[in-house]
């Protein structure tokens, strides 16, 4: 069976993901695990074998906690993306009506004012 792994339009994720499981992923061939855009597909030798490739992205998921991403499992197909909590915190981003700087944190927003004050 082939399981497909959608990285919902981010082909740079899915070029990260296809490296990490080409060295993880032991138990199958290099030529069974193929990057086509922002899609992998891994022909799995047997159906036990799908529990480690969704540990081998849960690991991959993990080992960079800054990124968000979530993996969902819909129809047989494993899509990783971000998550719409995430999307809305990123609406929510503060401005300086200055000089448009951006960031999520109000103190930090606060600071960078001061530097206007500093200069003018
Ligand atoms: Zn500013």
């Amino acid at each position: 069976m082939t399981v497909t792994i959608s990285c919902a339009g981010d082909a740079d994720l899915a070029t990260k993901l296809h490296n990490h499981l080409l060295s993880t992923l032991s138990f199958v061939n290099p030529e069974a695990i193929s990057l086509k855009d922002d899609e992998i597909y891994v022909d799995l030798p047997n159906l036990d074998s799908k529990d480690t490739v969704l540990k081998r992205i849960s690991e991959f998921i993990g080992s960079d906690p800054s990124s968000h991403y979530q993996m969902n499992e819909l129809d047989g197909i494993i899509a990783i993306g971000t998550p719409a909590s995430h999307k809305e915190m990123m609406e929510s981003i503060l401005t300086c009506d200055m000089c448009n700087y951006m960031t999520a944190y109000e103190e930090q927003l606060r600071l960078h004012r001061m530097t206007h004050g500093m200069m003018g």
